[in-house]
């Protein structure tokens, strides 16, 4: 391929993603722009193994035929609630391939003029630190999603000092690396600072935040691109990470400001958010039970209802008798809408979209500050699967959730809240909600709870 068929397939390329970015912003065309991705992604792998500089052709496809396959495999049996671990864990390799190519490209590159060499140099060091911090953080992203890491904020002595040392000692490092030329030793301790700070960064975030962790992941991850493109002098790649790392880093702003937290905050892993604070452990108060019977007495008895759901009805796919409820109660001449919390569940829009799924009509779908509004004229509010999102905890200053806009179903006449056990939510806050006096508690599966509901409607 020639270098002006090369450069006009990668301008195409660019602007598929770009049409792509903008079809998935909205419902109705994300269809259309999932394709453009797509396209735009066929173009520019064709385009790069057509580009005569690329050697060692039957390797690279030998391991894209070997990473396709363990794709497939993986992602064909990805459950829905587990989209943002696989997310997460992509991520990671994204920080991975960035080290990589940083390392390859400092062993191996050409003769350069001493200004060529310097800037070389630089590319190399930042790509690798940024890549050795999205790798870590994203794998720590990955367990706490999964549960095997603590969702709750690791909170070390000094953790800011620990933070700024890092830097610090990054940044005399990259001095001395340029500086000398090339210096193996100070790449591989900053690698080792990089990978530990990208651990530190992300434990050191609470669960509630984990939404915006995750999109800052995705700008990092895009970051690395650009510094990989860079070494590479591939011009695809740095527009595709740019693209990458703006549209996240401008996500983790509106989530920032839909969560009321500070983005640097957020950034420079919770800094600022020193509450030793208490999860409300050993929350005390009694709670009361109730049965499928009661509840359905509750809402014959009822003239509007809201239901607001959370993750607890991803995991029991209880999105399909909550929508026959819905139409049921419709039916019988009672008001009904859905609260939706903008982090319910565990990817931005889970909610909308299983309810969409479900045939939940968009028009009684609404978002938190709509509802909030609605809730102290609503006769029973049904709290499916959601806990963190409906925790009045919120309201507490020194909650590690202190400041984030929640669901206020407590200021309905009734709350039954459909869940297993006293279990708190992803955050690992109690939830005084449950102690209210308006509040009932309908132990058991969402999804055979919400049915035995609808059988004694
Ligand atoms: P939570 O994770 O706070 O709580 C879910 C509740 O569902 C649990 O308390 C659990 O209680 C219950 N549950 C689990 N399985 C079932 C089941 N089969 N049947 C009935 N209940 C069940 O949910 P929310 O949606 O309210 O909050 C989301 C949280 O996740 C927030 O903290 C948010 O910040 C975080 N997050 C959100 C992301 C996003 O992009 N949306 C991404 C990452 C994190 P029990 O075990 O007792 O049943």
């Amino acid at each position: 391929m020639s270098e002006g068929l090369l450069a006009t397939a990668y301008i195409i390329a660019s602007a598929l993603f770009i049409l792509s970015l903008a079809g998935l912003s909205k419902q109705e065309t994300s269809q259309r722009g999932l394709w453009c991705g797509v396209s735009g992604m066929a173009i520019a792998l064709i385009a790069t193994l057509s580009d005569p500089s690329v050697e060692g052709l039957a390797w690279i496809i030998a391991a894209m035929a070997a990473g396709a396959v363990i794709g497939l495999r993986l992602a064909g049996r990805v459950a829905m609630t587990e989209m943002p671990e696989m997310v997460a864990i992509l991520h990671s390799f994204v920080g991975l391939a960035a080290v990589l190519v940083g390392y390859n490209s400092y062993f191996d590159h050409g003769e350069m003029s001493q200004v060529m060499q310097n800037i070389h140099l630089s590319e190399v060091f930042l790509g690798v630190f940024i890549g050795a911090v999205t790798f870590t953080g994203s794998v720590i992203a990955f367990g706490k999603l999964r549960g095997i890491v603590s969702s709750k904020a690791l909170m070390l002595p000094h953790r800011h000092k620990l933070n700024l040392a890092a830097i610090l000692v990054s940044f005399w490092l990259m001095v001395e690396f340029v500086g000398a030329g090339g210096n193996t030793v100070a790449l591989v301790v900053m690698t080792l600072i990089a990978l530990l700070f990208g651990w530190h960064l992300v434990a050191s975030i609470g669960g509630a935040d984990m939404p915006v962790v995750v999109s800052m992941l995705n700008s990092y991850s895009g970051w690395a691109a650009v510094a990989a493109g860079f070494m590479l002098s591939n011009d695809l790649l740095i527009v595709t990470g740019a693209l990458v790392g703006s549209s996240g880093a401008i996500l983790s702003y509106i989530m920032c400001k839909g969560m009321n937290r500070s983005f640097i905050s957020v950034i420079a892993g919770g800094f600022g958010n020193d509450t030793t604070a208490s999860s409300g452990e050993g929350l005390q108060g009694e709670h009361t039970a109730t049965t499928p019977e009661e509840v359905a007495e509750l809402l014959r008895g009822s003239s509007s209802v809201v239901i607001t759901p959370g993750y607890g009805m991803a995991v029991a796919q209880a999105q399909y008798p909550v929508s026959e409820i819905c139409h049921k109660l419709r039916e019988m001449g009672i008001k009904v809408h859905f609260g939706i919390h903008p982090v319910a569940g565990r990817l931005p829009g889970h909610m909308n979209v299983l309810l969409a799924e479900a045939r939940v009509p968009y028009d009684i779908v609404h978002d938190l500050e709509e509802i909030n509004e609605e809730l102290d004229s609503t006769d029973t509010v049904l709290v499916i699967g959601a806990n963190d999102t409906v925790n009045p905890a919120a309201r507490e200053p020194g909650s590690p959730i202190a400041g984030m806009p929640v669901l206020e179903v407590w200021n309905a006449r009734n709350v039954v809240v459909f869940k297993r056990g006293m279990a708190s939510g992803y955050a690992g806050v109690e939830n005084p909600l449950f102690f209210n006096e308006n509040t009932r508690m309908l132990f058991g599966d969402a999804r055979e709870s919400v049915e035995n509901v609808l059988r004694a409607i």
